[in-house]
């Protein structure tokens, strides 16, 4: 049988998501077609506003609705502490601990020679000019306790010491090989307190 076009785009369209398989595939579209039109209509508004209506922080790279982001351009956010993470929901993650009152950077991913990715495909160099105006004291490496977080980190390391500003990174308790943004709070609050000179 061959499958309506619009079902079969819908199909494949979700099937070039991260972690869907043709199964779940299927399965979401047939689900959508029984859900109400209104709500697929606020699906489809929601979708198309997704990236038309974000832009990312020209200081900090995190995504957000206006540049400079909220955090950027909080008077209160201690700007002598740049927090550098992989991605935005690590931010997002750190946020919700209460912990940091500093600022971030986010790369958007990690080094990763395997799939091709190197430091240009990311927004490390970025990080020098920030660090260049004689505010900053601290960098915190929070990329991923993995292979390609650690690859990141001494990459980044390297950049920096020649400034002569403390490095430090974030203590262990976090899971080895795990992500950032599942660490539940308490971990990640002992892990920003516990930092150490890297
Ligand atoms: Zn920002």
């Amino acid at each position: 049988m061959r499958l309506p076009t619009p079902v079969r785009k819908l199909i494949e369209s979700f099937e070039k998501l991260p972690g869907i398989g043709p199964k779940t595939a299927q399965r979401l579209t047939f689900y959508l077609l029984h859900v109400p039109q209104k709500q697929l209509d606020e699906f489809a508004e929601a979708l198309g506003t997704l990236k038309k209506n974000t832009v990312l922080c020209s200081i900090c790279f995190n995504v957000s609705e206006k540049d400079p982001c909220p955090i950027c351009s909080n008077q209160s956010r201690d700007k002598s502490i740049i927090c550098v993470v992989e991605q935005p929901l690590d931010v997002l993650a750190l946020e919700k601990t209460g912990e940091y009152k500093g600022v971030y950077h986010v790369f958007h991913g990690a080094i990763s020679p395997l799939s091709n990715i190197g430091p240009d495909e990311l927004h490390i160099r970025e990080l020098l000019p920030r660090l260049k105006n004689g505010e900053v004291e601290e960098v915190i490496l929070a990329t991923n306790p993995n292979m390609e977080g650690e690859a990141t980190a001494m990459y980044v390391a390297k950049l920096i010491k020649p400034l002569g500003i403390k490095v430090t990174r974030l203590a262990h308790g976090l899971p080895v090989g795990a992500d950032l943004e599942y660490a539940d709070e308490v971990t990640l609050s002992r892990a920003i307190e516990g930092r150490r000179k890297y």
